[in-house]
């Protein structure tokens, strides 16, 4: 059974796989430590290695007269006869030159320098230079260039052309020794057998009729060394036939890596959970509410799909505060009362909690063990027991839920909520956790992040997809205001008129820096400010640095009406519920992006009562910023947000910036190379069925990379 060891490579292993990829060709230079920094760029194999992606490039295809360093723009190159160097011993010690091209002086400063380097440093001396240029005390300074020296000026001059990339790194792996992996990879590309065309000659050729090079070996040359006349501004954001075919090729494999993943997983046998008996009444019986015809239908797509030997893998899409948890409530009433156990898997601790609250007040009446697993709560070792035994049951939790300790004795389904916030290892990592006997849990996974078309299908190709498009009765729009932050005392004001009025209050600030320290800091600084601001106006705080305990006691008193404003860091983004907050104002709302905003507005606007939504924003706004905030204001339709966060940001941000798995490209962007994305899925299956020597090269560079479908 595989164990959280597909989560952490250890050293063994990543130097293994850079090894194994290429065994007679492995790279020189790779230990098991820098094995495992490399690890941390995402490079386990040769390919790996290649594509890594430049971030910018050095130009180094000319010598620059120092006269007009300043206006280089950038680091350049000169050449420089010293005229004199010596040591000055001033706030920090420090060996200074100074040195001229015969126009212009240059002054050269180096902090951390040997005996023998100053030595070198003798008058009239040549040097080959290349750093930033910037004012310094006496004139136009580098600090600390490569230097190298020179017979003479002319000499100086002698150079190789070369736009020199530069690439992403970690501590411990510098730029030369990136450099000198990927050279010795691309020497690797000559053979045929070791980097095989992955496209039938047709494709190919389609490629080159665009304009692109016919081979991913030339379009890698091109990236890591562009040749002089290079048009780098293209090159870096992605304009460049080279980023285009490596692109296409890209978004090819992942959905070859997707649809085969599905393939293989819908192959394995899933336990057959059909209707036990009581049917799903009880439940509807206990929420106090009629499910909308939305969750009826998704839940009967739920509950065809778990009746069935294979394994379901069904993602729901649903806006914020559609009641995708009464969903998954029905999915996992149908496991456990067919004997078998189910995992709901949240991403904070607070949600976690949050949804044991509701599990074990719609299921606990009807006869059902509901779990809580979270990282801060003090393990319950009879539990984890009963967990391991096979009773039947559902245990909510965090990533807790895949520590080592808990194995489930007869796991039936996976939930996993607000999924674009966990990794696809992670996913994969609960998942694993299939039963002894051997059957894969069904797998349901929630997002309120409405995903367009195009990008869910590049992303979610794996998974069916049910919509939850209805929201429940009674809710009335969020009206949305944009206020500048000078007017920040009207809005205080408006807070303590709602509150008189009986309602109840979200502040949230934000920070540009995710430290929740400062963001702590910032929280407790508004709490105490609106505390002093409206006396009689009970306000509280919860963040990410409070004990687990202590925000479940804001949170509580929150929700029962004990507290009229509730001061919060962006922790209460996802799925928060208290029905009778009306009001919220988003600090710095500027700062945020519009998914991260419309979460954050979904949690008012739940109740009957008219919501409102300030977004305060400090002046002057980015004209991005001003267009976020307007479509804010214009609509509450997350599809239609979706949609134009997509223009704005960038399908990265929009499926969350963090370790997306299913969405982080390392060369597409799926804006940017939208036409070839169409192409790509269309290609898909013809691939599979007629290519599939050609599929599995693909499969295996794009996808197996970084191990996010290989590893399944
Ligand atoms: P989300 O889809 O954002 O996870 P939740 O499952 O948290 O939404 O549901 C939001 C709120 O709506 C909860 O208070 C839930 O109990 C309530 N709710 C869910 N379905 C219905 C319904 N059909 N009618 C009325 N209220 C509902
Ligand atoms: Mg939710």
């Amino acid at each position: 059974m595989p164990s959280s060891s597909s989560v952490e490579p250890t050293a063994a292993r990543a130097g293994a796989r850079l090894r194994a990829a290429d065994s007679c060709r492995r790279l020189n230079g790779i230990g098991p430590k820098l094995a495992v920094r490399l690890a941390a760029l995402g490079i386990e194999r040769i390919g790996d290695v290649l594509l890594h992606r430049p971030s910018r490039y050095e130009d180094r295809t000319r010598i620059t007269p120092v006269c007009e360093l300043a206006t280089a723009g950038g680091p350049a190159l000169a050449v420089v006869r010293v005229d004199a160097a010596e040591v000055r011993h001033g706030r920090r010690r420090s060996l200074l030159v100074s040195a001229s091209d015969g126009q212009a002086r240059l002054w050269l400063r180096f902090f951390h320098f040997a005996p023998a380097q100053q030595a070198q440093m003798s008058p009239g001396t040549w040097l080959r230079v290349f750093g930033e240029p910037r004012p310094g005390v006496y004139g136009l300074e580098m600090v600390h260039p490569e230097y190298q020296i020179v017979a003479d000026q002319s000499a100086g001059h002698d150079i190789v052309a070369e736009l020199r990339a530069i690439y992403p790194t970690t501590s411990g792996v510098t730029q030369p020794r990136l450099r000198d992996l990927v050279g010795q990879a691309l020497t690797l590309l000559d053979d045929p057998d070791f980097w095989p065309s992955g496209l039938p000659a047709d494709v190919s050729a389609e490629l080159v009729a665009a304009g692109l090079p016919a081979r991913t070996g030339s379009a890698l040359e091109r990236i890591h060394r562009p040749p002089p006349d290079t048009d780098l501004a293209a090159l870096v954001e992605g304009r460049d036939p080279a980023v285009a075919r490596l692109a296409f090729e890209e978004l090819l494999g992942h959905q070859l890596g997707l649809r085969t993943r599905r393939r293989r997983i819908k192959t394995e046998l899933a336990p057959q959970l059909g209707d036990a008996g009581r049917g799903l009444a009880p439940l509807f019986e206990q929420l106090g509410f009629a499910p909308t015809g939305a969750q009826r239908r998704v839940i009967g797509e739920i509950l065809a799909d778990m009746a069935t030997s294979a394994p379901m893998l069904r993602l729901i899409q649903g806006d914020v505060g559609s009641g995708k948890t009464v969903v998954a409530a029905a999915a996992v009433l149908t496991a456990v009362e067919n004997g078998w156990q189910a995992a709901f898997m949240a991403p904070t601790e607070l949600l976690a909690e949050q949804h044991y609250a509701s599990l074990a007040r719609w299921l606990a009446p009807l006869g059902i063990n509901v779990w809580l697993i979270t990282g801060r709560r003090r393990r319950d070792d009879t539990e984890l027991a009963e967990i391991a035994a096979g009773a039947p049951g559902v245990a909510v939790g965090t990533h807790a839920l895949f520590q080592q300790a808990l194995s489930f004795g007869r796991l039936g389904l996976c939930v996993i909520d607000e999924q674009h916030r966990f990794g696809v290892d992670q996913r994969l990592a609960l998942r694993n956790k299939v039963s002894e006997r051997g059957l894969t849990a069904h797998q349901l996974i929630m997002t309120a992040t409405p995903i367009p078309r195009t990008l869910a299908m590049s992303a979610y190709a794996d998974l069916d997809t049910s919509i939850i498009d209805e929201l429940p009765p009674g809710r009335t729009p969020v009206v949305t205001v944009a206020v500048p932050n000078t007017r920040r005392d009207e809005v205080v004001a408006r807070i303590g008129r709602a509150v008189a009025e009986g309602r109840q209050v979200y502040w949230v600030c934000t920070l540009i820096e995710t430290s929740d320290k400062l963001e702590a800091q910032a929280a407790e600084a508004a709490a105490e400010a609106l505390s002093v601001a409206l006396d009689r106006v009970r306000v509280t705080l919860v963040h990410g640095r409070m004990k687990a305990a202590e925000k479940a006691r804001a949170m509580n008193a929150f929700k029962s009406g004990a507290i009229d404003v509730l001061v919060a860091t962006t922790v209460i983004e996802v799925g928060v519920d208290v029905p009778n907050a009306s009001l919220m104002i988003i600090e710095n709302a500027e700062r945020l992006g519009l998914a991260q905003l419309h979460q954050l507005r979904g949690r008012v606007g739940r109740g009957s009562v008219e919501s409102h939504c300030v977004l305060l924003y400090q002046p002057p706004l980015s004209d991005t910023a001003r267009r976020r905030l307007s479509v804010l204001r214009e609509t509450g339709d997350g599809f239609a947000i979706a949609r134009a966060d997509l223009e704005l940001r960038g399908p990265g941000e929009v499926l969350g910036t963090r370790q997306t798995g299913a969405a982080t490209f390392r060369i597409a962007d799926l804006v940017r190379d939208g036409a070839w994305v169409e192409r790509a899925l269309a290609l898909a299956d013809d691939l599979l069925a007629y290519h599939p020597r050609e599929a599995d090269i693909l499969i295996d560079r794009w996808a197996g990379a970084g191990g996010a479908y290989a590893r399944v």
